[in-house]
This record gives C-alpha cells, structure tokens and sequence, in this order.
C-alpha cells in the first residue's frame, strides 16, 4: 500500500524549508498522481497542513473516486480555477504556493485573479521527494524494463535489411502493448547507418541497409513507471572491426560509470568516470550529452547526471547510465543501462548483457 501521508509531510517539510506558504496547488500530472494516486489528465491536488482536496471534472468524477486515497475530492464542470476558488474560504486563510515548473504565465494570471491571495512561486519540491524511490516503486521501473527487454529481444531476431526504421519501431510498440504497456515512455528511437549519430533519431521512413549499425533506444510504461534502454544492433554481416572497437570504448565508460554510482558520490563524478574514459579515447567532442538522468514516473526527471549537475547520489535513486560517441556523418554509438542507488553502491536494474545484437542475412 503507498504511504501517501509520508510522502505529502515530505513535500510539506519542503515547503516549509524554502517558503512562507502553508499550501501548496499541485498541478504537474505526476506529482498530483504521486501525492494521492489520481492518474486523469484534469486534476489539481490541494494540500494544507491539515488537508488534501483533490479538484476535478465530471469526466474524472468515478475515476478519482476510486484512486484518490487519503483526499477529499471535489468535481465541477466549470473549471479547475472557479473550483479552487469557491474550495479555498472554507479552509481558512492561506498563503498558497503554485508549482513554477508546471504552471503558465496564463494560469498564473488566472490564479492570482481569482481572490485575495498571494501566490509563492516553488520549483522542484516534489521533484525533490521523488527522486528517492520507495522499494515498490523501483520493483516497478524493473517491471517495466524487463518488458522492455524482453520485447527487444523479441522484435531484434526478427529485423532484416530492407525494413523501415518506423517499420521496426511499430514491431517494438506492439509488442509493448501486447505484453501490457499502457504505452511507450518517449517516441521510440530507431536510427540506422548514418543516423545513429543523432542523439534523438526517432524513427523515419529510411530503409535499413545490409551491413549497417542500428541503434535502438526505447521505453515503455507499466502501472505508471517508465522504463528506457539503448542498445546497439548490426543487421547484415559482420560488423565493422573498427565500429567494434568504439562500442567497446563506450561499455567501457557505461562501466567505469556504473562503478562509481554510490550515495554520497555527486552526480558531476560519474559523469565524469564516463567522460574521462571516452576522451582518453580520443573522442571527447563525440560526447554531447550528460551520462544519465532519473527515471520514475517521468523517463527525464531528477537527479541529473551530468558534468554541470549539482545533485548528490542518495539510496533509492534511479538513474540511467547511457554515455555515447557520435561519429557525425558516419555513426553514433550509446548503451544505456538503468541502475538503482543503494546503500554501498547501485543494483543494475538492466538484466541485458551489453553486447551489440548480431543480425546476420537470412
Ligand atoms: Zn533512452
Ligand atoms: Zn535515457
């Protein structure tokens, strides 16, 4: 059962430390599903120190009755704002906080229309609370990843020369949902050849040739946690001795990453274990992107893994470890694993070994 009630004093302690507001409106969909298990598109939780309201639609009216734990719910037709406003007097004077990250300019607006009140803008607190997983939340990324891996496997042995790149990210996809996603994380990434030196090459219509490196980096979503893996293909032949010689460059950095992953290790240090063995490689400008980022509720959220980061690994984190080297014009090669922070080091949720997937002409 979710402890929502250790969760909301969290986010309250949070708000306490960096504020004088005694309430905060959570709008940003996965800490409103955090905070009281609502998973609708339409819903703004309202938490006191003695209180959590959970405003929403009609739409969502037998929905939110039947997730929201712990929270009164209350449901209108005529907006979340006038809904807010007319919950608002009955729980007494408040100096509410709005979510900064979450929040437009035009809500902003709206909100600070809507009665006497003085609006404190906060960033990142729930942010902050989620970024230490609770167990069953990290047996739920594993969940959704073996999934995934699985599924990758599956569509692997079956790809051939002369396949579309979306051709093959719709196999993935599929399978995804055949084997019970609610639905992919991100777009899936699929790039062949040339492409694969694109950090983000979602699928195109390209044909991919025989004798060519692919690369496939996809996520799904099971019981609301994300999953995301990269792993290398060859399709056609053997693969190119010195294309073998630069994947090995970068498992070598996954691992000298994945070493130095502890609590206590700031985040800028294994980007950095990553980092140094790729530039001692002669590739330091092929790396263009940070080694990882944490995975929950949301495949990007905190701690960052990166060489400008300022986060500091903590017990119950989850991050991906995914360094890169991009070849442009010629290829990119990424391998991303998922691993869980423990007390003395990570527990690799990834179970795939980290070797390119061979695809010989059948
Ligand atoms: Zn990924
Ligand atoms: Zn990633």
């Amino acid at each position: 059962v979710t402890d929502f009630s250790r969760r909301r004093s969290a986010v309250f302690e949070a708000l306490a430390a960096g504020s004088e507001a005694d309430a905060l409106l959570v709008t940003t969909p996965a800490n409103v599903r955090y905070l009281c298990g609502f998973t609708g598109s339409n819903g703004w939780l309202l938490l006191t120190a003695g209180e959590a309201v959970l405003l929403t639609d009609p739409r969502y009216a037998e929905q939110a009755g039947a997730e929201v734990v712990d929270a009164r719910v209350e449901v209108s037709g005529r907006g979340l704002v006038t809904l807010l406003g007319a919950v608002l007097p009955a729980i007494g004077p408040v100096r509410p906080a709005f979510e900064a990250d979450h929040v437009t300019v035009a809500l902003r607006g709206k909100l600070e229309a809507a009665g006497e009140l003085d609006w404190t803008a906060t960033s990142g607190l729930v942010e902050g609370v989620r970024c230490c997983k609770e167990a069953a939340e990290i047996a739920a990324v594993r969940a959704a990843l073996q999934l995934t891996e699985g599924v990758l496997l599956e569509v692997a042995q079956k790809i051939t020369p002369g396949q579309a790149e979306t051709e093959i990210a719709g196999a993935l996809e599929h399978a995804c949902r055949r084997r019970g996603a609610a639905r992919m994380a991100f777009d899936t990434i699929v790039a062949g050849g040339p492409r694969s030196a694109l950090p983000h090459g979602v699928a195109t219509s390209r044909i991919v040739g025989a004798g060519e490196p692919l690369m496939i980096d996809m996520g799904c979503v099971l019981d609301g946690y994300c999953s995301d893996i990269t792993r290398m293909l060859w399709v056609g032949g053997t693969p190119d001795p010195a294309w073998i010689e630069l994947h090995d460059v970068v498992d070598r950095a996954r691992r000298a990453a994945l070493e130095a992953v502890r609590p206590g290790v700031a985040c800028r240090e294994v980007d950095a274990a990553a980092r140094s063995v790729i530039a001692a490689a002669g590739h330091a400008n092929r790396f263009t992107h940070g080694t990882g980022h944490g995975v929950g509720l949301q495949v990007h959220e905190g701690p960052t893994v990166s060489s400008r980061s300022d986060d500091v690994l903590e017990a119950g984190m989850v991050v991906t470890i995914e360094p890169a080297v991009y070849v442009r014009g010629a290829h990119g090669i990424r391998i991303e694993d998922l691993v869980a922070v423990t007390e003395d080091g990570c527990d690799r949720l990834t179970a795939l070994g980290t070797e390119p997937i061979l695809r010989g002409i059948p």
